[in-house]
């Protein structure tokens, strides 16, 4: 099968390769992977910027949809369309940016039918996270009529598609962006301001003017600080990410004297009912017209050359790799 395969020996090595399609093993399905994706973590392990793939050679690909071929696995039989998100798939299980995968069957989504495979994969995990942040700020009691949503990241993947729900579910979103050229997209998808991440991505006091009910975070660092600080009593911030930074320089002033909530949320290890509910609220709540409006496609040769323009910045929404070479 075609795969792209990462190699650490002699030195750090991606491109696609013919390599033996996996065995299937107990519990395992065997899939036809149809489309994938490029999502931030996938950049980081093609480009190999951080040490993402524990294991050696590696698959890439943190996601996939496509079709079951074969079977160990109760829940799924042959002919089956699934959508594989994370688990540590293309890290320490050979991944999704290939012709075919072997997968734990307990990880496996049913895809919503609303969804081919390649909206599936204009999702993907960047998509479900965002989805997953919205049903975090949903559990804490967030309603459209207590004031606005800040997005941070915005015309990133998660961003994207968090502006296009929370704009969807009635939510006043504002979207913070460094592409502010990308401000008619995002006005698009439903953002009511589009604002310069610059006012949020320097260091701030941790106690500001109060702006946001709620807040969908995919950059941490002063960002995730800046926005927990100008977050409104009782309010809640969902953070995700850390397209700028892993660390949050702020202090315990937003929780104990403003009541803010931060919620972290992973998709990784994320349980399978919750997943399931998360996809099934996609095909609910995304409108497929702004979904389209987020997506480039590219295929599997121009997955590399994709992967570091993502890394560099210069990548729109979602990008999603059309496997089958015709
Ligand atoms: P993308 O690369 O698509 O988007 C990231 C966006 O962040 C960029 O488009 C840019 O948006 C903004 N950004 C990039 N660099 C900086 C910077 N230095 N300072 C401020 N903003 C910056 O990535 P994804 O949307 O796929 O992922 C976003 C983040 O979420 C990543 O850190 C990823 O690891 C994380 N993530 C976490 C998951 C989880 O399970 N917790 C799952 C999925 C993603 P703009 O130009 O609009 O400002």
């Amino acid at each position: 099968m075609r795969a792209l395969l990462l190699n650490k020996e002699p030195t750090f090595n991606a491109s696609v390769s013919a390599i033996a399609a996996p065995v299937l093993s107990a519990g395992d399905v065997r899939v036809e992977i149809d489309y994938s994706t490029l999502n931030y973590k996938d950049g980081l392990a093609i480009t190999n910027a951080a040490p993402v793939v524990r294991l050696w050679p590696m698959v890439a690909g943190i996601d996939g949809a496509g079709t079951v071929l074969e079977s160990q696995h109760p829940d799924w039989k042959a002919g089956d369309a699934f959508v594989l998100n994370g688990w540590g798939v293309g890290e320490t299980h050979w991944g999704c940016l290939a012709e075919q995968a072997c997968l734990k069957g307990d990880w496996l989504v049913r895809r919503p039918a609303a969804f081919s495979a390649r909206q599936a994969m204009a999702i993907g995990t960047a998509g479900y996270t965002a989805m997953l942040c919205v049903m975090a700020l949903e559990r804490h009691g967030v309603q459209p009529v207590d004031g606005e949503v800040l997005v941070t990241g915005a015309s990133g993947g998660v961003g994207s598609v968090a502006v296009a729900l929370l704009s969807s579910l009635g939510y006043r979103v504002v979207a913070s962006t460094g592409k502010l050229a990308e401000a008619a997209y995002l006005q698009a998808l439903g953002a009511h301001e589009v604002i310069d991440r610059a006012a949020l991505s320097a260091a701030g006091k941790p106690m500001q003017a109060e702006r946001w009910a709620a807040v969908v975070d995919s950059v941490g660092s002063h960002t995730l600080a800046n926005a927990l600080a100008q977050t409104r009593y009782g309010g809640a911030v969902a953070a995700c990410g850390l397209a700028q930074g892993r660390d949050l320089p702020t202090t315990v002033v937003p929780f104990i004297l403003r009541n803010v909530a931060l919620l972290g949320v992973d998709s990784v290890m994320a349980p399978r009912a919750l997943r399931q509910t998360a996809w099934d609220r996609l095909a609910r709540d995304l409108d497929s017209n702004k979904l389209e409006s987020m997506v480039e496609e590219v295929s599997l040769d121009q997955a590399v050359e994709k992967a570091q323009a993502l890394m560099a910045g210069q990548v729109r929404g979602r990008i999603v790799v059309k496997i089958a070479a015709n």
